[in-house]
């Protein structure tokens, strides 16, 4: 059975987008409109001549519970089943209080966990990225998941963890 690697973080990070890249292929369904993608759908993915399955997360409804408690329950189902967990954040925006709800359920949980701060498009962005050194998942990778850069470190770092 190949290692697990969860994908996971709060709507409209571009979690989606980083699977496509991960797998080479668009079948992740990348939406404006956050909270698309049905449930936990996993992949089959290789890097490195190493299989392994990516599953994204995201499908939750806006509803009673509110947004930070769906989020956190819904990346806990994946984290479970996973060996290591990609933990994606928007470096344009910063940690928000959804994040931090990401956070807790993650230390709890103690498996390892890689840093990924998506949105970084250029260079300039990059400071961005090391205000996330403070969530303490130690080194924030600066990614564009749509571009593609620093996506190869992003998952030579995962890799490692598997
Ligand atoms: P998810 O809800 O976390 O799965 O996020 P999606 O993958 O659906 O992406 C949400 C939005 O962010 C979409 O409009 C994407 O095109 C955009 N997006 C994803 N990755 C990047 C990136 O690296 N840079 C920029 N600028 N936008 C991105
Ligand atoms: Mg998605």
């Amino acid at each position: 059975i190949p290692p697990v690697l969860a994908i996971v973080g709060r709507p409209n990070v571009g979690k989606s987008t980083l699977v496509n890249r991960i797998i080479g292929r668009r079948e992740a369904v990348v939406e404006d409109v956050p909270g698309v993608t049905r449930d936990r759908v996993s992949y089959e993915a290789e890097w490195n001549g190493r299989v392994f399955t990516v599953v994204d997360t995201g499908g939750w409804e806006h509803d009673a519970k509110g947004i930070h408690q769906r989020v956190a329950e819904q990346a806990e189902l994946a984290v479970d089943v996973a060996d290591a967990v990609v933990f994606v954040v928007d470096s344009t925006v910063g940690p928000t209080s959804t994040d931090e709800a990401v956070v807790k359920m993650l230390r709890r949980k103690g498996k390892p966990v890689i840093l990924a701060a998506n949105k970084v498009d250029d260079i300039t962005q990059e400071a961005d990225a090391a205000s996330l050194w403070g969530l303490g998942f130690g080194y924030p990778y600066p990614v564009s998941a749509i571009h593609g850069r620093g996506t190869g470190d992003l998952l030579d770092a995962a890799l490692d963890e598997l």
